[in-house]
């Protein structure tokens, strides 16, 4: 605990909310922190309230400076200072590499399949059998094999609710490990199976979509936010990093932002992606247009310069690769969303390339070296499904 901190001991006796906590108050201002000795346990007892009821503003005046400085200069149009100001800051401290991510998918059913936006809602009432729904595992490790062989990173597993068991999915990330050699990410919903996982994992995501809570509650009505951040809470306690994601153009403010930033704050968050709406035939975002690009860079440069540490990766679909030298000011670290077997080795794949060389950077791993995809030796039950995607990607790349 630094200076400027002040530290109590609540019993559950007292506040009958919580089991005994400590409670760590932090404040650089002295005119605080006099009252604290005096006043400390009815203000610990108010956070304990506080959340139950929406976020709660725990922020340092430094911070709370900076949020609402990079905010203002959102809505004032001033996003070419916020990009100088937030390629600044990555260079110096990320360097100049730039990442391609994949998120690899367990199933296309989701138990929940009610989020306004999302593609397997418009799924849920054509699928009658969810076990259809599951992907062959070979193929997920299939998946995983390509990604080591050209170089990209798995972004992390992702899955629909109820498709797979939390032993399922240990077993498919104990298999990935083995093959990449890198312990992976999982988005996988809201699960309480946290410490059912091992060193095969490395951070936990909380699909938060949007800060905003009220949106929350009408865009994603069953996968309440207090239950993602509980859930992110004990990923913290057990030792795992952090993730989140955000959609964009869903119909939040730029004044959300702050709930935002406080979320990336108080759950210390090391990584999040954002994703610019994909409008899905049949969900209510169908005519809605994707947001436009500069507020899209203008909200990631605002988080690189709130949070120089934190690693952002930002999606981007193939109609919108325009989009990736701005973002890569922004201050992404790494880039996602892409239709990989569609683009691999054409002139897609090529201009992704040509966008991040253009800002400067170099990329980690290729999206035209059609020559890697055949460098490296997998199982024989994985080889059948590594040799279609491997075909499906020269298909493509003949014929564009
Ligand atoms: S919980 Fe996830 S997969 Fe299920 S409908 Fe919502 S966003 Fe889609």
């Amino acid at each position: 605990m630094g200076k400027g901190s002040k530290s109590f001991v609540i019993l559950s006796t007292i506040t009958k909310i919580s089991p005994p906590m400590k409670i760590v108050l932090h404040s650089n201002d002295e005119s605080v922190l006099r009252y604290i000795p005096q006043y400390g346990q009815y203000l610990a007892f108010l956070l304990i309230l506080l959340p139950q009821f929406g976020h709660f503003n725990f922020l340092t005046k430094k911070l709370h400076g900076v949020i609402m400085n990079v905010i203002d200069k959102i809505k004032n149009f001033r996003i070419l200072e916020l990009l100088d100001k937030a390629n600044e800051i990555t260079l110096k401290k990320h360097g100049n590499i730039i990442t391609l991510e994949r998120a690899i998918f367990l199933s296309w059913w989701c138990e929940r399949g009610d989020c306004a936006f999302c593609y397997m809602s418009t799924q849920k009432k054509r699928i009658k059998d969810p076990k259809k729904a599951r992907r062959n595992i070979y193929s997920i490790l299939a998946e995983a094999e390509i990604c080591k062989r050209i170089g990209w990173n798995i972004e992390f597993l992702a899955g629909g609710y109820g498709a797979f068991t939390t032993e399922e999915i240990k077993e498919i990330a104990e298999k990935i490990y083995e093959i990449t050699g890198k312990p992976v990410w999982l988005n996988i919903g809201i699960t309480t199976d946290l410490d059912k996982y091992g060193e095969e994992v490395e951070g936990i995501t909380g699909a938060l979509e949007t800060a905003n809570l009220e949106l929350h509650k009408k865009v994603c009505p069953s996968k309440p936010q207090e239950k993602i951040l509980q859930m992110l809470e004990k990923a913290d306690e057990l030792g795992f990093k952090k993730g989140i994601t955000i959609i964009l153009g869903i119909g939040e403010k730029v004044e959300d932002l702050k709930y935002l930033f406080e979320i990336i704050e108080n759950y210390k968050i090391d990584r999040i992606t954002f994703y610019s709406l994909n409008p899905h035939k049949g969900t209510i975002f169908e005519n809605t247009p994707q947001p436009a690009s500069l507020y899209y860079a203008g909200t990631v440069a605002a988080t690189r310069i709130t949070f120089p540490k934190l690693k952002i990766i930002c999606g981007t679909w193939i109609d919108n690769l325009a989009n990736i030298g701005p973002l890569i000011l922004a201050g992404a670290n790494g880039l996602t969303k892409f239709p990989l077997f569609s683009m691999f080795g054409n002139r897609y794949g090529k201009r992704v390339e040509e966008e991040v060389k253009w800002c400067g950077r170099k990329l980690k791993g290729t999206f035209t070296d059609i020559s890697r995809l055949t460098k490296g030796s997998c199982d024989n039950k994985i080889k059948p499904f590594v040799d279609r995607y491997i075909m499906r990607c020269l298909s493509k790349a003949r014929r564009n």
